[in-house]
């Protein structure tokens, strides 16, 4: 048993960032007391209205030591240890004195949207409070219920912070990831950060064991924040002990302090697989194409599945392009937040379970009578011969396969626009969660091999009736 002490909503999108305050706590405590295990990052549910920039708080846990400590970070040139297990120290008030100037000083009273909170408690709280708190909306009143006897907790402002702050701390993983993350020294704050691109895609390539590093659809490090808060770059893995030298390759300005921090990220922990598609919430959901797809204003892609429409966002740039190839009776698995106005699922993977097969007319059948290649009488309609008249059935006409650019497997968005809790394909991989194939993109050939063959002649996906080909205009067809 150790101390448990949770933080949540001290930054603000104008800057700082709940994990350097964690940072400051780390450092403050652990020249009295001994970290136990990793510092913990825990995303919460990312479509609450209210959310501040990432929707994570921060937990950390201490103690007395015991067995051989591990090294976590290093703030100012000192390393930081951690140990596995720990016996509990009794000193709750005391630390929670502690952690209030610091949380005080690093939080952003003067933005309207942060409202910290923190606790420090003796054990859990249930985990059906993380769980509500990554997938729901949790009130402050029954978070507090659920940390009743268990200690301090902590509030400033409308006081919300404590909800993620309580939710951290009562996160027992079922699957996590590390990150580490690394800061800018004070006086760069607000400064361009510099960070050599090249060592990133090295650094990529050399620690298959990290993820979502570089965009190579965009061209880009997505490592660091683009926005002016203390955090340099983090790198994200399924490893914790190669995570400082992967740090390490990457070229650059030199951060004055680095944390690994086990988190839920990357672990679909948001994810519903049998809830009903309501907003604020993210769902998986299995259903049959029921429309073509729509580009709307702005670049989006919208198509129905089952009983709500699925939408590829502008940012998620070349993902849209699967979504774009969709057909009527491609079966798929969609996952993503359901958003209440308009209301549809904006999505963050797509599988193709099954996609429709699609065949096109090559040429009229001949007049079986006196060999003149036959009219079409519209579709489902068959043949006339326009010399002697004779009628002939619609499946005598020679019909091709159209290659689809479309093939079964996962989808996602370039890494620059996924979401911190998405899981990524390539974990999907290394977890076994899926059996299917990988898909990156389209290649642009095929896509436009398939535009034309859908826009020229006659489409028609088998078992789901016919495209209106005649009226060569397949988008009002259905
Ligand atoms: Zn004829």
């Amino acid at each position: 048993m150790v101390l448990w002490i949770g933080v949540d909503d001290t930054d603000s999108l104008q800057g700082m960032c709940t994990t350097f305050l964690a940072t400051e706590i780390v450092r403050d405590l652990t020249e009295d007391f001994d970290l136990i295990g990793y510092p913990r990052l825990v995303r919460l549910n990312p479509n609450i209205p209210w959310k501040t920039r990432g929707n994570g708080a921060v937990c950390m846990r201490f103690g007395e030591g015991v067995g051989r400590p591990f090294v976590v970070g290093s703030i100012a040139g000192r390393p930081i240890q951690a140990y596995s297990r720990g016996r509990t120290i009794s000193e709750q008030a005391a630390v929670a004195d502690r952690i209030a100037p610091l949380v005080e000083r690093w939080s952003r009273f003067d933005d309207s949207t942060t409202n910290p909170g923190f606790a420090v408690l003796r054990g859990q709280p249930t985990p059906t409070l993380y769980w509500r708190a990554v997938r729901g909306v949790v009130s402050k009143r029954s978070a507090k219920a659920s940390a009743r006897g268990l200690g301090v907790v902590r509030s400033y402002k409308n006081g919300r912070g404590l909800i993620g702050a309580l939710a951290a701390i009562a996160w027992r993983p079922r699957d996590r990831t590390y990150e580490i993350l690394t800061y800018r020294a004070l006086e760069a704050w607000s400064t361009e950060r510099r960070i050599a691109p090249e060592s990133v895609i090295r650094m990529d390539h050399d620690f298959p064991s990290t993820f979502n590093n570089y965009d190579y659809a965009n061209d880009r490090a997505v490592i660091a924040p683009r926005s002016p808060c203390p955090i340099l770059f983090g790198i994200r893995g399924d490893d914790p002990a190669v995570l400082p030298a992967a740090m390490s390759i990457i070229d650059g300005e030199r951060p004055e302090r680095w944390l690994i921090f086990e988190t839920n990220q990357g672990t679909d922990d948001h994810v519903m697989s049998r809830a009903s598609p309501r907003p604020h919430l993210t769902v998986r959901l299995e259903g049959d194409v029921s429309s073509l797809p729509r580009v709307l204003a702005g670049g989006h892609v919208v198509v129905r599945v089952g009983p709500i429409d699925i939408t590829a966002y502008e940012p998620s740039k070349q993902f849209r392009s699967v979504v774009r190839n969709l057909l009527p009776g491609d079966r798929v698995i969609a996952m993503g937040a359901v958003r209440a106005s308009p209301a549809t699922l904006n999505l963050e993977k797509l599988c193709v379970v099954s996609a429709v097969s699609v065949v096109r007319k090559v040429s009229n059948p001949l007049c079986p009578a006196c060999g003149k290649r036959t009219k079409s009488l519209g579709r489902s309609a068959g043949f006339r011969c326009p010399r002697c008249r004779t009628l002939v059935p619609r499946d005598a006409a020679r019909w091709e396969a159209v290659e689809r650019p479309l093939a079964p497997g996962w989808y996602e968005p370039p890494v620059g626009s996924r979401r911190h809790l998405s899981m990524p394909i390539k974990r999907m991989l290394r977890s076994s969660h899926t059996a299917l194939p990988v898909h990156v993109g389209l290649a642009a050939q095929a896509r436009e091999a398939l535009l034309r063959d859908l826009r020229g002649t006659s489409p028609m996906p088998l078992g789901t009736g016919l495209l209106n080909s005649e009226a060569r205009d397949p988008e009002t067809g259905l």
